[in-house]
């Protein structure tokens, strides 16, 4: 039997304010344990919750920029449970009536096909603490540091149907939340991850089929393993005649494998009601046109000016606008150098394998836009060919100063002197009297054999086109 998967995803991001969604304690990563959670963060008695009005800034930009309602009235509620981590005994989210709803994002796939993905709703939550298990022997330590950051929920439709596109609708929400400054997207410190709910149908059936949910994903790799892993499991149920049960499993990438947490029997009722604390959100027209106003270029935009300002090609364009940093350094090289595809290549070549290679961002790329746009205008004016530019690059990667500084130090500058060039062509047609016949007689592929052989005998610096032009003359 053919299968088809069919997958919704729930993604969990870290709202970038400095204080917490409901108290003005620092949301900051990485403070000593139990120092950044107040009195409301732990729920005391006698305290109450103030909504942070930044978060529901943030949640207008994101809901305009998926093409979403923004909700004129929006409510938080409780959800409750017990959990060592939750002092409150309930968390503070959206249950009924979320701030944004009805969204869509746009993804494109590794064969060049686009697909609109539904964006059912996102809302606005507050983060649990953490538990720790690990220096603690046979006791659970517990870090409330966590407990109160700003979260937004962004729900999916159950609209994707393989695992690579999951992992193209989470890198494109990724993208976007930080193009939007509401999310640093940091994966390690768990700003960013995903709950991957997977169900499997015969192809061709209407219903879809019973769903597993697999929880706290924060990986784009990890979430593509997880998926294909669980499909195959559910496969291999309905296969043999099973059941798929709906349940919450766990991802285990030591094990490689997705382990039963909960089945839906033992899921927990919530008992959501409307929090008494906390007023209910209210939004203006106008208060929705002023967040407009401040929405940066957003990617698919830029990639359309991309293509059309800079005559890039749509790949190019796409790796390009990937991030808003990576766009903005491409824009200022391209800017300084006036070379546009020049400057494209290099941010996609030889700059983006080195940041990949040692694993950094381009926001601390030791070759900075600067540096890089003086290297092509040096590549431009013929001080140096594309191939010594390499290892000028390589140097300025080293921090051995900026292009000229280098090209000075090292003796790089292309000669240019005719009679230098001259004098090395001349000794190479006496060496090589046979080859020299041959391409008079028209064997034009030996042209390619002399230039390279005197670029060789000049470590690389002759300028290729002036051994080209004498070359030429020797045969005229
Ligand atoms: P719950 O209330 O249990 O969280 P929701 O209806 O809110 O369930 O759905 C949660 C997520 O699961 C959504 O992203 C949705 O698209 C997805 N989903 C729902 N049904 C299925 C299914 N049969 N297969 C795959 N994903 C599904
Ligand atoms: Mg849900």
């Amino acid at each position: 039997m053919q299968w088809e998967t069919v997958i919704g995803l729930e993604i969990h991001t870290q709202l970038a304010t400095r204080s917490k969604i409901f108290s003005a304690a620092s949301t900051a990563y990485g403070a000593e344990a139990n120092t950044q959670a107040c009195a409301v963060d732990l729920g005391l008695p006698g305290v109450l919750p103030v909504l942070n009005a930044e978060v529901v800034t943030m949640a207008i930009k994101f809901g305009l920029a998926i093409d979403a309602t923004v909700a004129p009235l929006s409510v938080f509620a409780r959800k409750n449970y017990f959990y060592p981590d939750l002092p409150k005994g309930y968390q503070i989210s959206q249950m009924e009536l979320p701030i944004v709803e009805h969204g869509k994002l746009e993804i494109s796939l590794e064969d060049g096909t686009k697909k609109v993905i539904g964006v059912t709703r996102a809302h606005l939550e507050e983060d649990a603490g953490k538990s720790l298990h690990e220096d603690f022997q046979g006791m659970t330590g517990i870090d409330l540091n966590r407990a109160g950051t700003p979260l937004l929920e962004i729900v999916s439709e159950p609209d994707m149907r393989s695992a690579k596109e999951a992992v193209a609708y989470m890198k494109k929400m990724h993208s976007l939340v930080r193009y939007l400054g509401i999310s640093d997207g940091n994966m390690q410190e768990g700003s960013f991850r995903c709950d991957a709910n997977v169900s499997v149908r015969p192809k061709g059936q209407k219903e879809f089929g019973t769903r597993a949910e697999l929880k706290n994903i924060n990986s784009f790799r990890f979430v593509e393993r997880a998926i294909n892993i669980e499909v195959e499991r559910q496969i291999d149920i309905l296969e043999a005649g099973g059941k798929v049960v709906q349940e919450t499993r766990l991802y285990d990438a030591n094990k490689d494998e997705t382990r039963s947490m909960r089945s839906k029997e033992e899921a927990m009722d919530y008992r959501y009601f409307p929090d008494p604390d906390l007023l209910p959100v209210e939004i203006t027209a106008e208060q929705i046109e002023t967040v407009r106003q401040t929405l940066p270029e957003l990617p698919e935009a830029k990639k359309t000016r991309f293509i059309s300002d800079y005559q890039l090609s749509e790949y190019d364009a796409d790796i390009l606008t990937n991030s808003r940093e990576l766009a903005d350094y491409f824009e200022d090289v391209a800017r300084q150098s006036g070379e546009t595809k020049l400057s494209a290549n290099w941010v996609i070549g030889e700059l983006s394998a080195m940041l990949n290679k040692e694993g950094k961002d381009i926001s601390v790329s030791p070759v900075s836009a600067d540096m890089l746009a003086g290297m092509l205008i040096r590549i431009k004016d013929n001080t140096i060919s594309g191939k010594i530019a390499k290892e000028v690059f390589e140097a300025m990667w080293q921090g051995e100063g900026d292009a000229d500084t280098i090209i000075d130090n090292k003796g790089l500058r292309q000669i240019s002197d005719t009679g230098a060039i001259e004098k090395v062509l001349d000794e190479i047609i006496a060496a090589n009297p046979q080859q020299f016949d041959q391409l008079k007689g028209g064997k034009d592929k030996l042209m390619g054999f002399f230039v390279g052989q005197v670029m060789k005998a000049m470590g690389g610096k002759a300028n290729p086109a002036q051994v080209n032009e004498l070359m030429k003359k020797k045969l005229a």
